[in-house]
């Protein structure tokens, strides 16, 4: 078991597979932001090593890759299959983009994969292309189609929500989601990346999100979970629609209290909060050796760091630490 400080168990890792994505969405990645050559980066065998050990002393059984974008890495199928064969892993999930789901989906269940996250925050084509700096709404879609053809379910969207950037599209999204038969989730801005000092006016709410919402959708049913940042809703629509609608609210009320997750980037640093500073590399027990009692000390050292609550500012972009 790895618990922290304040008695915390952790069982989830978010493990960043690199900083690069083909995305440059505006409150996520800054434009100057070159996509990093691979040097330093963490190779399959190095991922499996750490996440086996995790996982077979540890306790830890669910993985989630994220980044930058996962799908930027050529050896993501690799990965995947690595991973996956970790005794012990039973839950192994991916967010992504979406920009090479129409194409790969099945490569990737076919390796493994259980489920992805596809991040989605316009329908209108132009608009997402503002957003992300890529004319690509339609592959998207395709890719969102193709992972649940591929039964990488259950598919989760999420859209992260700015004032006067997507805040009038929320119902439109959620129709979308109802059509499809998957979950939204809608996320409040965090003071951090290219955004952070315009915080202040481009964060929406979870409440004010909802009341939104509630001019399409009546019926909101609380959907009770065991674990997991979003709080869900089975909501209703008078004209007959139905959809699961999450809001993960880092902002207006944390779920620090309930966190089992750990980050570590595609360098082998070690975040214990996606809000604060590094806790120390894993690097040299990996890298130098495969040394579990070196891994050890060092997890436990760095988890000693992690806060009751997290800080209301982050320390570096999203894309480093893998959001
Ligand atoms: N590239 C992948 C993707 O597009 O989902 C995975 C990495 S991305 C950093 C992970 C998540 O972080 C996405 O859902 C993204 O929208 C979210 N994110 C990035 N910056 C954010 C911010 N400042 N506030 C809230 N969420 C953010």
């Amino acid at each position: 078991m790895l618990n922290d400080a304040t008695g915390r168990t952790i069982s989830y890792l978010r493990l960043s597979l690199t900083e690069s994505c083909q995305m440059r969405c505006t409150y996520c990645r800054p434009a100057w932001l070159m996509n990093a050559a691979g040097q330093g980066t963490l190779c399959a065998d190095e991922m499996r090593w750490l996440i086996a050990q995790l996982a077979q002393r540890h306790g830890l059984h669910k993985v989630r890759f994220t980044g930058g974008d996962p799908t930027a890495r050529g050896d993501l199928v690799e990965i995947i299959e690595r991973i996956a064969a970790v005794e012990g892993i039973d839950d192994l999930a991916m967010t992504t983009n979406g920009l090479t789901l129409a194409h790969h989906a099945s490569d990737y269940a076919q390796a493994g994969l259980r489920r992805v996250n596809v991040s989605l925050d316009s329908l209108d084509a132009q608009r997402f292309k503002r957003i992300t700096g890529v004319g690509a709404l339609d592959r998207v879609i395709c890719g969102i189609d193709a992972a649940q053809a591929a039964g990488l379910g259950p598919v989760k969207l999420n859209t992260v929500v700015l004032r006067g950037g997507n805040d009038d599209e929320l119902c439109d999204l959620a129709l979308f989601a109802a059509k499809r038969e998957v979950e939204i989730r809608f996320i409040e801005l965090m003071p951090m990346g290219p955004l952070a000092d315009q915080w202040a006016e481009r964060y929406v709410s979870a409440g004010e999100m909802r009341r939104s919402l509630e001019r399409r959708f009546d019926g909101w049913e609380p959907i009770a979970q065991g674990s997991g940042a979003a709080a869900l809703f089975r909501v209703t629509s008078h004209d007959g629609w139905a959809a699961t609608i999450g809001f993960i609210t880092p902002m207006s009320c944390d779920f620090c209290a309930a966190c089992d997750r750990l980050r570590i980037t595609s360098r082998g640093e070690l975040y214990p909060c996606l809000m604060d500073k590094p806790a120390g590399s894993l690097l040299p027990a990996i890298r130098d050796g495969y040394d579990p009692v070196l891994l050890d000390r060092l997890l436990a050292q760095g988890l000693q760091q992690k806060q009751p609550r997290h800080p209301h500012e982050g320390h570096v972009v999203m894309t480093h630490i893998g959001g």
